[in-house]
C-alpha cells in the first residue's frame, strides 16, 4: 500500500512529475502501437496500462490536493496543464495505429487465438467503444477542429471553478449578532469574524443554515445572495455558453445529434429518450407533491407573519417549524447523537457489521492534507484491503460539497492495493453535523467502500470506474445503513426522523430533478438555439424549464445555471440524471436487502462479491443483474418517495 508523499510535494516536483509521466505515456503507447508482434493480452492490454500508470498517480494525488487545500500555485499549475493534458489524451484516443493494434487484439481473441477472460474482453470493447466515440474515425481537418475543441473545452472548465469557488467566496454576508436569532450560542460563536459575523454561501441554491433563522430579513438577503451570486462580480455565463456551444459543436463532429446523445451513450441508459422518459415525469410529480406542501406552508407563514408573503427563502425554516409542530420533533434534541466522531464512528461500523472489514489509524502516515486521517484497513481474516483518508473539514482552499478520490488504483495485474479519500465540509470549532452531514458522509463512505472493495484485473477498471449513471448507486445503498435502529440514532428517534424526513420530501426531490432537466437542457439544444450573449442565459434557464411546467418562484432549481458546478466544472454535463437513475437502482437493491434479511454479514458479502468488488471489470448492468437476479425496476423508488406516475 503506497501512499503518496504528500508532504514532499512542491509545486515544481508536481509539474515535473506531470511532466515525465505524460512522456512516459507517450512513448509506452508509441512502443505499444509500433509493436511488430501479433497482439497479445500482454502486448497490447498490460502495456496500456503500464503507460498510462505514473500520469493517473500523480494526476489523483495533484487533483486531490487541488481540490481539498489549493494555493495559488496549485491553481495556476492546474489552469496551464489543463489544455496539454486535453490535448495529451487526445493525442491517444485519436491515433488509428492504437485503434488499429486493439482492433487487432480483438480479432485474435474473437478467432480463438489469444485466450482471453471476461474481463479481458471486456476491457478491449470498451476500450475500442472509447476509441470510436473520441473522434478515432475522423478525416484529419475534422479531428484538427476536434483537438481545438477539447482543448477549450478543459480551460473553460478549469475557469468556471476558480470564477465558481470566487463568487461562492465574494457572496458571503456580515452580519449582526441579532440577526442570526435561532441559531445556537456554540453556531453563533463558530460564524464570529472580526467585531461581527459572517454566513458563508454553501454550493446549493437553497443555504441550509436558514432553517433555523428566525429574522426573514437575513433569510431573504441569504437566498438572494446564493441566486445572484457569479452573475456581476466572477460572472461565471460567458464562460458556460461558451462551455455549451463547443460542447454541441463537439458532439455534431462526433456525429451525435447532441452532447446528452454522446454522453448517454457512454453511460447504462444508452440514449436520452430513456433519460427523459424517466427524469420529467418523475420531475413534474415531485413538482406536484412540493406545491401541495407550499399549501400547507404558505397557511402556516400566514400564522406567523399575518399579512407577509411567504417565499422560498422562508421554506425551509417555515417547513422545520411545520416539522416539529407536527413531529414533536426539534432536529436540535439529536445533537447529542450526531457529534462528528460518533458519525464517522458509525459509518465504519457499519462496514464492519456488513462487510468485516477494521480499521487501523496510522498516526505514522500523512495524508492529502495536513488534518486528514488514516486508517488501514483489513479484511476479516486479517489480509490488507487498502488505505483510507479522512479529510473531514472546511477550508477556504477547499471546493464545496463532499468527495471521494482514488488516490491509488487497486490491481490484480500489479499486485497494487487501493489507497482513497474521503471529503467533507464540516466546520471546525462545530461540536455537531446535521442528518444530512450524517446521510453525506455515508453517502461518500459508499463510494470509498466501492473503491476499496476492488478486485478488478486490470487498474483502469476498478473500483468506482463504471459510468456516471451508475457510481452514484453503490454510495446511495450506503446512506441507508445510517437508518439502522441504534446505527446513529436510537429507535425511537428514527422513526419521528423518517416521518419528518418524508415531509417536505416533494420539495428536496423536486429541486434537485429541476435542476437536473436543466442541465439536460443546456447540453441537448442544438448549437444555433443556444444563447449567445450573458443576457439570455435567464431567459434559456426559465424557457427550459416553462417548456415541461417546471418554473415555480417557490421552487427554484437546486442549481441555477451559473452556479450550477457539477455541469461547468465538475464532469456532469448531461449527467446529473445520473444521481435518479442511480436512485432506481439503489431502491431497487435496498428492496432486496430487506426481502433477504437486511445488512447481515450474507448479505453484505453477496453484494460485495458480485457488484463492489467486480467495480468496471466487466459491463456494470450484468453486476447488477449477478447481484440482484433480474434487471431493476421502478417501482420501488416510487413507492420511497410517494410518488406516482
Ligand atoms: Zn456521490
Amino acid at each position: 500500500m503506497t501512499l503518496p508523499a504528500f508532504a514532499d510535494y512542491t509545486p515544481e516536483r508536481y509539474r515535473n512529475e506531470i511532466e515525465e509521466a505524460m512522456a512516459h505515456q507517450r512513448d509506452g503507447l508509441a512502443a505499444l502501437r509500433d509493436d511488430p508482434s501479433p497482439a497479445t493480452l500482454g502486448t497490447v492490454l498490460e502495456a496500456w496500462e503500464d503507460a498510462r500508470a505514473p500520469l493517473n498517480l500523480i494526476l489523483s494525488a495533484f487533483y486531490t490536493v487541488r481540490s481539498s487545500d489549493t494555493t495559488d500555485e496549485i491553481d495556476a499549475i492546474a489552469e496551464d496543464f489543463a489544455p496539454r493534458l486535453a490535448a495529451h489524451s487526445d493525442a491517444i484516443s485519436l491515433d488509428r495505429g492504437l485503434y488499429e493494434r486493439l482492433k487487432q487484439l480483438d480479432a485474435r481473441i474473437a478467432a480463438g487465438e489469444v485466450d482471453a477472460d471476461e474481463q479481458d474482453r471486456w476491457h478491449v470493447s470498451d476500450l475500442l467503444e472509447d476509441f470510436e466515440r473520441a473522434g478515432v474515425a475522423l478525416a484529419d481537418d475534422d479531428q484538427e477542429r476536434l483537438r481545438a475543441l477539447n482543448q477549450r473545452l478543459a480551460e473553460l472548465g478549469s475557469q468556471f471553478q476558480r470564477l465558481n469557488r470566487e463568487a461562492r467566496n465574494a457572496a458571503t454576508l456580515h452580519v449582526t449578532q441579532e440577526e442570526l436569532a435561532g441559531l445556537s450560542p456554540a453556531e453563533i460563536a463558530s460564524l464570529a469574524d472580526g467585531d461581527g459575523f459572517r454566513v458563508e454561501v454553501v454550493n446549493t441554491t437553497q443555504q441550509p443554515i436558514a432553517a433555523k433563522l428566525a429574522d426573514a430579513g437575513l433569510r431573504r438577503r441569504l437566498l438572494d445572495a446564493s441566486l445572484g451570486r457569479a452573475l456581476g462580480d466572477h460572472d461565471t455565463r460567458a464562460v458556460l455558453i461558451e462551455t455549451a456551444r463547443v460542447r454541441a459543436e463537439r458532439a455534431t463532429l462526433l456525429g451525435f445529434d447532441t452532447h446528452a446523445a454522446l454522453v448517454a451513450s457512454e453511460g447504462t441508459a444508452k440514449t436520452t429518450g430513456a433519460i427523459e422518459a424517466m427524469l420529467i415525469p418523475l420531475a413534474q410529480a415531485a413538482l406536484g407533491k412540493a406545491r401541495e406542501e407550499a399549501v400547507e406552508l404558505a397557511a402556516k407563514y400566514a400564522e406567523l407573519q399575518p399579512g407577509a408573503e411567504f417565499t422560498a427563502a422562508d421554506w425551509t425554516y417555515v417547513e422545520g417549524l411545520l416539522r416539529k409542530e407536527r413531529f414533536d420533533f426539534d432536529e436540535s434534541e439529536l445533537d447529542e447523537f450526531l457529534t462528528v466522531d460518533r458519525v464517522v464512528g458509525a459509518a465504519y461500523d457499519a462496514a464492519t457489521d456488513l462487510y468485516g472489514i477494521t480499521f487501523r489509524r496510522r498516526e505514522d502516515l500523512v495524508g492529502h492534507t495536513a488534518d486528514s486521517e488514516v486508517y488501514e484497513i483489513a479484511d476479516a481474516d486479517g489480509s490488507p484491503i487498502g488505505l483510507f483518508l479522512m479529510d473531514l473539514w472546511a477550508r477556504p482552499t477547499k471546493n464545496g460539497g463532499a468527495w471521494m478520490t482514488q488516490l491509488v488504483e487497486q490491481s490484480e495485474l500489479t499486485d497494487d492495493l487501493p489507497v482513497v479519500t474521503n471529503n467533507c465540509n464540516f466546520r471546525q470549532g462545530v461540536e455537531t453535523v446535521s442528518w444530512d452531514d450524517v446521510i453525506t458522509m455515508f453517502h461518500e463512505f459508499g463510494h470509498a467502500l466501492h473503491g476499496l472493495f476492488g478486485r478488478a484485473k486490470y487498474p483502469s477498471r476498478s473500483g468506482t470506474a463504471v459510468p456516471r449513471d451508475f457510481v452514484e448507486f453503490p454510495s446511495q445503498v450506503n446512506e441507508h445503513w445510517a437508518w439502522q435502529p441504534g446505527r446513529v440514532l436510537p429507535a425511537e428517534w428514527l422513526d419521528k426522523l423518517r416521518a419528518a424526513s418524508e415531509f417536505g420530501l416533494g420539495y428536496a426531490k423536486a429541486e434537485a430533478l429541476i435542476a437536473a432537466v436543466l442541465d439536460y437542457a443546456w447540453h441537448s439544444t442544438p448549437l444555433d438555439e443556444l444563447p449567445t450573449a450573458v443576457d439570455d442565459v435567464a431567459a434559456f434557464e426559465a424557457a427550459a424549464l416553462e417548456r415541461h411546467g417546471l418554473v415555480d418562484e417557490l421552487v427554484p432549481p437546486r442549481y441555477r445555471s451559473q452556479y450550477f458546478a457539477h455541469i461547468w466544472g465538475g464532469g456532469y454535463a448531461a449527467s446529473y440524471y445520473g444521481y435518479t437513475w442511480a436512485e432506481v437502482l439503489d431502491a431497487d437493491a435496498v428492496a432486496w436487502f430487506e426481502e433477504n434479511g437486511g445488512g447481515t454479514r450474507a448479505n453484505g458479502d453477496h453484494f460485495r462479491s458480485t457488484l463492489l468488488g467486480v467495480g468496471g471489470g466487466i459491463d456494470p448492468m450484468e453486476t447488477y443483474r449477478r447481484f440482484r437476479g433480474r434487471d431493476p425496476e421502478l417501482q420501488p423508488l416510487l413507492k420511497r418517495l410517494g410518488l406516482t406516475i
